[in-house]
């Protein structure tokens, strides 16, 4: 690694204590740019990695909400706003226990180059709280949002920050937040995407993360002269993009056999109910262990079983892995274990699922195909660029217009991430495609905008 990324990441490392996981994401991202920065000297001169990697603007502000027995609950609310160079700040709002400000900066900063990736014009942000929705009922999620949104509506608007969903905030959330944003301000805007069908949301941007992760595998397998039709596939997760993951590996041919929450995993060697799993998580709001009750031959398995510093899900023997749940669930000693079983890829829903060593493991192998999160997952976003572009015309598409765009986006990150791979002398590494791909469209627009 040249002195100069290494000074980069030291000076990261000593301004930034205690928030590894934005360490970890940036150093991935530096060290597959150190090619290109050693090429073109304009980004050295610019002080574009300097700037790149210190957020636009953080706001971090109270939230207090009253809870079911009258007890006054007081939270931290966040929103990094990493990077507009290419458009209005545009990412996620992430609501569990874990979120602080070194979660944030790691989702921000990936969020720059994913959002570059889709070709749609948006920056990059990540907000949130660590709230923990788990366990709440409907009117203490309401509240929360409402107290939320009732500081975060002055730092959003369409043309200057339009947040979504992520880890617990789904369509419930995103209405409430709508709905206090409209009340304080009188304004029927697109400030937000996820919303409602029957308020200005995009059809298949709830199917659209999943879908889209299906879609990239798709054309990584293809590439490879290989298939998902046959192919037996673990996911991790049963959130959004774990439940729409399943449902088109199933359109693909493919058999999806586990799923999983902080509680343990589902095994089941027929296939994942993907209407059980829809009605128990996304109606009934149930934890996973609910799902043998209906399907009586799969297996639970509480992460209580799993062998120390391991994520169980990962035993199961399978052809394809497809981690949805959240970061780092993936160590060397999962993958490990995985390819030994006679895994040959794997796909990230989830953001920054793998470790790095993980990562590294991965691209060491010859015979395994591997697609980062900042590429495979960027459907979601890239469905919500979508969505403001209908609310911008005052329109709405419908489900085949929408998913025939998702694809070609896919496609279009599938492409641009293996041409860049190539040129950079590491065809198929579309990790280093896909970061130095994502970063100069951003780091361009920065250098013509001059210092700000
Ligand atoms: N949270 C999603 C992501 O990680 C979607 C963000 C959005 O739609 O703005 O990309």
């Amino acid at each position: 690694m040249s002195e100069y990324i290494n000074g980069i990441l030291e000076d990261l490392k000593r301004l930034n204590p205690g928030q590894e996981v934005f360490i970890q994401a940036a150093t991935e991202v530096l060290y597959n740019l150190d090619p290109l920065i050693s090429r073109e000297d304009k980004y050295k001169k610019h002080a574009i990695l300097e700037r790149i990697t210190v957020p636009e603007r953080t706001v971090v502000f109270r939230v207090t909400y009253v809870d079911d027995k009258g007890k006054p609950q007081v939270h931290n609310g966040y929103r990094v706003q990493f990077n507009s160079a290419i458009g209005p700040y545009k990412g996620g709002l992430r609501l569990h226990p874990s979120v602080n400000l070194g979660v944030l900066k790691f989702l921000g900063f990936e969020q720059i180059f994913k959002n570059s990736l889709t070709g749609v014009n948006i920056g990059g942000a990540k907000g949130g709280s660590n709230f923990d929705p788990k366990g709440k009922s409907d009117n203490e999620i309401m509240r929360f949002c409402h107290a939320f949104m009732e500081e975060f509506y002055r730092h959003i608007g369409n043309t200057t920050d339009v947040p979504a969903g992520d880890i617990g905030v789904g369509g419930r959330e995103i209405g409430y937040l709508f709905g206090k944003y409209k009340k304080i301000t009188g304004r029927f805007d697109g400030i937000l995407t996820g919303k409602g069908l029957n308020w200005g949301g995009s059809l298949a941007r709830t199917e659209a993360t999943g879908y889209g992760l299906v879609y990239f595998t798709d054309n990584m397998l293809k590439k490879a002269g290989l298939s998902l039709e046959g192919k037996k596939c673990s996911i991790s997760g049963s959130g959004n993009v774990a439940i729409y993951t399943i449902e088109k590996l199933y359109q693909f041919g493919a058999l999806p056999i586990t799923a999983s929450d902080s509680n343990g995993y589902i095994y089941d060697s027929e296939g994942i109910d993907v209407a059980l799993l829809k009605e128990l998580k996304e109606v009934r709001r149930e934890r996973l262990s609910e799902y043998t009750k209906f399907r009586p031959h799969a297996k639970y398995i509480s992460v209580n079983e799993y062998a120390p510093g391991r994520n169980g899900v990962w035993d199961v023997p399978c052809d394809g892995a497809f981690p949805c749940a959240t970061q780092n669930e993936v160590h060397l000693a999962d993958i490990k274990v995985l390819y030994a079983n006679g895994c040959k890829f794997l796909a990230e829903g989830a953001n920054m699922p793998s470790t790095l060593d993980a990562v590294n493991f991965m691209l060491a192998q010859k015979d395994f195909y591997f697609a980062p999160a900042k590429a495979a997952n960027a459907g979601g976003v890239g469905t919500s660029g979508l969505e403001m572009m209908q609310n911008a015309g005052m329109t709405s598409w419908s489900f085949e217009e929408v998913d025939k765009r998702l694809r070609g986006i896919m496609n279009h990150i599938f492409e641009i991430s293996y041409a860049t791979s190539e040129e950079f002398g590491d065809a198929g590494n579309l990790v280093l495609g896909s970061n130095i791909a994502g970063f100069r469209k951003v780091a361009d627009a920065m250098i013509d905008q001059g210092y700000v």
